[in-house]
C-alpha cells in the first residue's frame, strides 16, 4: 500500500497528537501514554488504520498500537481521526489509539520486555523473492523481535490471503520455536475463527474478489 509521496506529510505526522513522537523514549512506560494500565496490543502494518480503529471502538479496555513505515500511508489514518474528532465536535474519538511511524524493524527499541499483549499481523506484504525472506514480518527474524516484547501469555494474530506467504509463515514457526494453537485456510467459512473478527481494508478487498482468507493464532 504505498501511496504516493504526499508533500507535507512528514510535517503533519510531527505534529499530530494521535502519533507518538521519538517512540523510543516510551520503551517500558506506555503505561504512561495512554494514562492507565489496559493491555498493549499492536498493529504492524496497520496501513490506514481501519482494522485498529474498529477494534479500540469494541474494545475501549483495551489500548491499540499502530504501527506503519509510510508517511503517506499513516497520514490516511490521521486524517480517519481528524474527521471523527470533528465530528463529535472537539472530543477525543479514541483516546485509547495512537499511531507510530516506523520500520518494525525497531520494534525492541520502543517496546519494553513482555510489554505488548498482542500482536496483530494483517496482510503484511509478501516479498517474494527469496532474498527478501527477512523482510516478511512473519519471517523468523521478526519472530525473534516480537518474542522480546510480547507478554508470555500474549497471542500473535496473521491474516494473510496469499497462500504462498501463509505456508512460510508456518514453517517459520517451527525454526522460532513458536506453535500456532489455531489455524485456518478459510477464515470466513470458519464459524469458531469468525467470532469477533474484525475485517481489514485488505481483507473486505480480497474477500469480495472470493479470495480465501488464511489466518492462525499463537497463544504463548
Ligand atoms: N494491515 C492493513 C490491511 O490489512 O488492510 C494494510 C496491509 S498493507 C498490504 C501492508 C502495510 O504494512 C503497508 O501499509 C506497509 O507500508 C506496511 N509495512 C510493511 N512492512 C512494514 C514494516 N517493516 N514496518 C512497518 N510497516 C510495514
Amino acid at each position: 500500500m504505498r501511496l504516493r509521496n504526499i508533500s507535507g506529510s512528514r510535517e503533519i505526522i510531527g505534529e499530530s497528537k494521535f502519533v507518538v513522537q521519538e517512540p523510543e523514549g516510551k520503551k517500558g512506560n506506555w503505561a504512561g501514554i495512554f494514562g492507565n494500565n489496559n493491555p498493549i496490543h499492536i498493529e504492524i502494518g496497520m496501513g490506514k488504520g481501519r482494522f485498529l480503529m474498529d477494534m479500540a471502538k469494541a474494545h475501549p479496555d483495551i489500548n491499540y498500537v499502530g504501527i506503519e513505515k509510510y508517511s503517506s500511508v499513516l497520514l490516511r489514518a490521521i486524517q480517519k481521526m481528524e474527521k471523527m474528532e470533528s465530528m463529535e465536535k472537539g472530543k477525543e474519538p479514541l483516546p485509547n489509539v495512537r499511531f507510530i511511524r516506523m520500520d518494525a524493524e525497531s520494534l525492541t527499541e520502543v517496546f519494553g520486555q513482555e510489554e505488548v499483549g498482542r500482536i496483530y499481523l494483517n496482510f503484511s506484504d509478501p516479498w517474494p523473492k527469496d532474498r527478501h525472506a527477512k523482510r516478511r514480518l512473519p519471517s523468523r527474524e521478526f519472530l525473534a523481535r516480537f518474542d522480546k516484547v510480547l507478554d508470555k501469555g500474549g497471542h500473535l494474530e496473521f491474516k494473510t490471503d496469499n497462500e504462498g506467504l501463509f505456508r512460510f509463515a508456518l514453517e517459520e514457526l517451527d525454526a522460532a520455536g513458536w506453535h500456532a494453537t489455531k489455524v485456518t485456510y478459510d477464515l470466513h467459512h470458519d464459524r469458531e475463527m469468525m467470532e469477533g473478527n474484525i475485517m481489514t481494508e485488505y481483507e473486505e478487498r480480497f474477500s469480495s474478489k472470493g479470495n480465501p482468507i488464511f489466518k492462525y493464532v499463537i497463544e504463548r
